[in-house]
């Protein structure tokens, strides 16, 4: 052989060779390679091995995943048949490393500021690590360690090993949550205690931070509040071609052409083909969009399908919908969350974030007992906020939704229970009704009692002379004579000894309260023959004439004193107040209940007085159980004998005020001859007062000169005073008058037998509850009356109501209609303080959830009142509770 020849064979064993040598820090190889190009390529895709140009070799980590993937490189193709020359130092230490224990593939760089990630290639890991925020460095990926949450997903995942080190920092930034473990102590952890708040990247609107602050979500219990609207069912698949265009559907697919942010038209365009057909996917203004999908990358998408004829054909696709990518971490049952698009949080955000939340949380107690859940068969609480955010199936989410909106309806009967229970320990009036001034008015009143005025009598009775303050709310429908039973009940306080004061919403009613509670109440004497007085105070009321009420209330000479609310906030001194009744008011709030106890305090007895709260508004059960679960309900059902059901019909369209021929006016003009009265009630004008007289009076003034002309017409409206008011008002009542044209101030408390018709303009502005009181006015006599409604409806909701008005008399019927129309929304509209932490339950959806929180409620606090031996639910109601019902608690 040639020297020449020699010297090509020694080229080609040495370019065929290469030398794996310790580096000497034990930890790392030298391999330097032969020129072989396959050989090269193979070294090349062991994790870690980093080119070294100096030395012409690649310096190798030895660990685990280093070692077999190195030796799956000598063995490669390219590799065989080759000598690897191997020193020994380094053979021991690949064979300890192949053998030895799990490799660390995740650990913190010399700043500590960053994770290293060292792992063997593979696409899915490839793209987690970049999706979670890592940068390939080198010889490894680097992630900052503020994102740690974002790499516990991968972690757990892929299956990798952190260095103590490093799973020391991830637990710091990702570790369990600081708090006591109660779902109050969630309330004190702010959501920038969360890793994947405070890495989030800020938008126009601002951090995430902030944006979720807008959404009202700043702490961690905020966010575990802030529940799935809806969830999208991912076992429920279609395929595209089959699929029907315009309903909402799941797509199983792979990205075909992966689109790029376009920044002049802010949108992202992704192709996605599920077999069947394809899908042009956009989002608008999220970037972020555009880095999650890679061609190829198996994909769901749920949203509306849509279609638009192109010129090469149908196109089928879908605007922002819900679409991720399917990797093993991808739930079958995914969470919508109510997001917020001026906010800038989508639901993949708090998706994210939300699971964060619930990974850190560790054990959340459970203030109840286990006997109740078990019972009920319901989850515990730390289950059913994991499986409301990350349900398994859809019963499950509604299991996990029934068990926490509980736990709101629960806390919130127990304030009220409290409520309750510290009404009944304010010291108060027993009274003990002799019967000297209620038996001859029962009697003389010229008609038997129903049924149900009896029943609230009884109760009335039984309150009174109970030794706590009477709480109590009388329901009854327009016209079901809730004033005869107001004024014996005054009776029941004045025979004891007490005085009663009686009040309205406006002075026009407690006039009209006044006058006939001193009509009913003139023949009625005390048994030493002083007649019972019964006396009128109201804002117009002279000084002087003021004055003389004042003192002779003081001196206990009055004994039934008629006003307005304001009788309880002015400084009107009572003798001895025993009994206080409001008409047509279903609210009475915190405050008034202090002001009512002051005006206990302030008299001679120190006593609360009783309180009777009257309303035609029908209480749907959820809402006695609710809004007015601190009061006892006495409700009277129907309505005196010898009534006529009122006919109600709609009118569509605007009404004719210029023909006497048109409906409603022919009817009316036939009742007036028949010798009836009517009403006509102008159409609402909510703007202002002024607005709604000016409107009104054009109305009397057209339908004087048209409609109406000849017949004896009169006009009130909120505008006028007392003094103009009041004579047309007689007018009507004593039949002077055929046709009151009137706003809303006849509302309530007008009674007027006589009159059967109401025409009610404009009717579809008007609420349910107010139409149904309009219509009360008539039909209080003998006579069959007229309603009509008359105008078209700008909303679906007006068609609703104007059908309900006219296929039903039935106050309680209406309610629950209205209930329906208006959400639960509008029942806790003005709720009081206590009641406004339902974010899960709603009451009028959970009516049964709601009728065990209260048994369960009572039964808790029959046997321990204060809530002694259950600290944690009573501290959860301490941070619901109104201050003084705390202090209630805590003065245990
Ligand atoms: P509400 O205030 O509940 O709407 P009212 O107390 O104004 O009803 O009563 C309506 C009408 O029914 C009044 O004229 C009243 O005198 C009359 N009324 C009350 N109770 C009875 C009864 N038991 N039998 C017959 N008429 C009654
Ligand atoms: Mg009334």
């Amino acid at each position: 052989m040639s020297a020449h020849k020699r010297s090509v064979q020694d080229h080609l064993d040495a370019a065929c060779r290469y030398t794996i040598t310790p580096r000497g820090d034990s930890e790392h190889l030298i391999v330097v390679p032969t020129t072989n190009t396959d050989l090269v390529a193979a070294v090349r895709t062991v994790p870690g091995a980093r080119w070294d140009g100096q030395q012409a070799a690649f310096i190798v980590p030895t660990h685990q995943r280093t070692a077999l993937a190195l030796r799956t490189a000598l063995t490669s193709p390219a590799a065989r048949g080759l000598n690897p020359d191997v020193h020994p130092d380094s053979a021991a230490s690949l064979a300890a490393a192949a053998d030895g224990p799990a490799p660390v593939d995740i650990d913190l760089d010399a700043t500590g500021e960053n994770f290293t990630i060292t792992t063997p290639h593979s696409v899915p890991l490839r793209d987690a690590l970049s999706d979670a925020g890592a940068k390939w460095h080198n010889t490894c990926w680097l992630l900052p360690v503020t994102k740690a949450a974002a790499l516990r997903r991968v972690i757990r995942n892929h299956g990798l090993h952190p260095s103590p080190a490093a799973q020391n920092a991830i637990d710091e930034t990702n570790g369990p949550l600081r708090y006591d473990g109660s779902i109050d102590g969630l309330r004190g952890v702010p959501v920038t205690d969360l890793a994947s708040v405070r890495s989030a990247r800020a938008t126009k609107a601002g951090t995430l931070h902030e944006r979720l602050a807008k959404m009202g979500i700043e702490s961690v219990y905020d966010l575990l509040t802030h529940t799935p609207r809806r969830y999208l069912d991912r076992t429920q698949l279609s395929k595209l071609a089959q699929a029907p265009v315009g309903a909402e559907v799941g797509v199983l697919g792979h990205v075909t052409k992966a689109g790029t942010y376009d920044r002049s038209k802010r949108l992202v365009r992704h192709t996605v083909h599920d077999g069947s057909a394809s899908l042009q996917v956009t989002f608008f203004s999220s970037p972020w969009q555009a880095k999650r999908f890679r061609e190829g990358m198996p994909v769901v998408v749920w949203g509306k399908l849509d279609v638009w004829e192109s010129g090469r054909g149908r196109v089928l696709q879908m605007t922002n919908p819900i679409m991720d990518p399917l990797d093993n971490d991808t739930d079958l049952i995914v969470p919508i969350y109510p997001q917020s698009g001026t906010n800038d949080v989508s639901t993949w955000v708090l998706r994210g974030i939300t699971s964060e939340a619930l990974d850190r949380i560790g054990d959340l107690h459970d203030p109840l007992p286990e006997s109740i859940i078990t019972s009920n068969g319901w989850l515990a609480r730390r289950e059913a906020f994991q499986a409301i955010h990350t349900p398994a199936s859809l019963e499950q989410a509604e299991a996990a939704r029934v068990r926490l909106a509980f736990d709101e309806l629960l806390r919130l009967q127990i304030v009220l229970g409290i409520s309750r229970a510290q009404a009944a320990a304010d010291p108060a009036i027993t009274h003990a009704p002799t019967g000297d001034l209620t038996t001859p008015f029962v009697t003389n009143v010229g008609f038997a009692l129903t049924d149900g005025q009896r029943a609230a009598l009884q109760d009335i009775r039984a309150d009174m002379c109970a030794p706590a303050p009477m709480h109590r709310l009388l329901q009854g429908d327009v016209g079901s004579g809730k004033t005869l039973v107001a004024l014996t009940a005054c009776l029941m306080a004045v025979e004891s000894g007490t005085q009663a004061a009686l009040m309205a919403p406006t002075e026009v009613l407690a006039w009209q309260l006044y006058s006939e509670a001193a009509e009913r109440l003139a023949a009625i004497t005390h048994p030493d023959g002083r007649p019972v007085r019964v006396e009128f105070l109201g804002g117009k009321t002279r000084a002087a004439e003021r004055r003389r009420i004042l003192g002779e209330l003081e001196a206990g000479e009055i004994d039934v004193l008629v006003g307005t609310h304001a009788l309880l906030v002015d400084d009107v001194t009572f003798y001895r107040l025993g009994l206080v009744v409001i008409d047509e008011q279903h609210r009475f709030g915190v405050e008034q209940r202090a002001v009512l106890r002051d005006k206990g305090r302030a008299d001679a007895a120190g006593a609360v007085p009783d309180l009777l709260v009257m309303t035609a508004t029908p209480i749907p059960r959820t809402a006695a159980l609710t809004v007015f679960g601190d009061l006892a309900i006495s409700a009277i059902t129907e309505l005196p004998p010898g009534r006529t059901p009122i006919a109600t019909e709609w009118i569509r369209g605007e009404p004719v005020v210029d023909s006497p021929l048109a409906q409603p006016w022919d009817v009316i003009r036939e009742q007036v001859a028949a010798g009836r009265q009517a009403y006509v009630v102008c159409p609402l004008v909510e703007e202002s007062e002024k607005l709604q007289a000016a409107s009104a009076t054009e109305t009397y003034e057209a339908l004087t000169a048209g409609a109406l002309e000849g017949l004896r017409v009169g006009l009130v409206h909120g505008q006028m005073t007392a003094a103009d008011r009041d004579p047309v008002m007689a007018a009507f009542k004593a039949g002077d008058l055929d046709v009151l044209v009137a706003t809303t101030i006849i509302e309530v408390g007008v009674n007027v037998p006589n009159a059967t018709v109401i025409a009610i303009l404009d009717a579809p502005r008007f609420g349910l509850a107010q139409l149904h009181q309009l219509r009360g006015r008539v039909g209080r006599g003998p006579h069959a009356s007229h309603c009509y409604l008359i105008g078209e409806p700008k909303s679906a909701d007006g068609v609703e109501r104007m059908k309900a008005m006219c296929a039903s008399t039935s106050g309680f019927h209406l309610s629950e209609v209205d209930l329906r129309l208006r959400g639960s929304g509008a029942l806790m509209g003005d709720r009081q303080s206590g009641q406004s932490d339902l974010r899960i339950a709603d009451p009028v959806t959970d009516l049964e959830l709601l009728e065990i929180a209260r048994t369960v409620a009572t039964d808790l606090m029959a046997d321990d009142p204060v809530l002694a031996r259950s600290a944690q639910l009573r501290n959860e109601i301490l941070t619901a509770l109104p201050t003084d019902a705390a202090e209630r608690l805590t003065r245990a």
